[in-house]
């Protein structure tokens, strides 16, 4: 009796070590929420206003049933957000008008974490997509791409997630947090043709990015861009969806996003 308990308990543990493995099993019902919370922590861009949310009522009515309302205010590149084409190409799409075929499809998560953590400044390259396919084969056409630099375990300190805690214009002079190269963005668009893009830090271009060429690359081309994304760690580097859905804020140059990651059968 004790052996086989003993046994049933050794397969349980060999059991869950497997599923310790830092790639989750496919779970078609497993959502993964990318998205940070939106509140007085959420980080923008330094010489934005932080998110406010005011109470309007809370509590009991005279009528004698609870009632709760509050209302909000955040600027549109802040926090987890989608940019619309028009962020930064004349004429491009604002956000009411990106085709939602765009903000949702099959995924990839390139991970470069290891280099990224060590250099703040790192610009993910072409060579990085190329050892991605080398590993796991190539990128298909009108994927979502994904960049998991780990900078999602900074937040939501201002300092470690953007490279200062100053605010205000002069700050943005001193932002340092990995991005995308734009010759890695070129070749997304033009090899791959890319459905959309997104990473976990606060923009696609480097903190040091005077020009933002990798966000003009992507406007230009129509590709959405989702910044400030979470847990990229939790999904598999590929056969999963994305669903972002960005608040359909009519003219906007962008949009808080709701998005998530769901593993699919490959
Ligand atoms: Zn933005």
């Amino acid at each position: 009796m004790i052996s086989t308990c003993r046994a049933a308990l050794l397969l349980l543990m060999l059991f869950m070590m497997g599923c310790s493995h830092p790639m989750k099993p496919l779970d078609p019902k497993g959502i993964v929420d990318l998205t940070h919370p939106f509140s007085e922590q959420t980080l923008y861009w330094p010489n934005a206003e932080d998110f406010r949310l005011e109470k309007v009522f809370d509590g009991p009515t005279e009528k004698g049933y609870h009632y709760s309302a509050n209302r909000y205010q955040a600027a549109e590149h802040g926090g987890t957000h989608m940019d619309a084409p028009i962020h930064f190409f004349a004429g491009g799409e604002t956000v009411e008008k990106v085709p939602l075929d765009k903000t949702i499809g099959p995924g990839i998560v390139v991970d470069v974490s290891e280099n990224a953590l060590k250099d703040r400044d790192m610009l993910v390259s072409v060579a990085d997509f190329i050892a991605f396919e080398t590993r796991h084969g190539p990128i298909a056409r009108h994927s979502i791409v994904l960049i998991r630099t780990g900078y999602d375990r900074f937040w939501p300190s201002r300092e470690r997630y953007l490279g200062t805690a100053e605010r205000g214009q002069a700050a943005i002079a001193k932002l340092h947090f990995p991005g995308l190269s734009p010759a890695a963005a070129d070749w997304l668009v033009k090899q791959r043709a890319v459905r959309a893009v997104g990473l976990d830090t606060a923009s696609i271009d480097r903190g040091m990015s005077r020009f933002f060429e990798s966000h003009r690359i992507f406007a230009a081309a129509g590709v959405p861009i989702f910044e400030n994304l979470m847990h990229l760690d939790q999904l598999p580097a590929k056969a999963f969806e994305v669903i972002a859905l960005p608040m359909k804020i009519e003219g906007g140059s962008g949009a808080p996003l709701r998005v998530v990651g769901r593993p699919v059968a490959p």
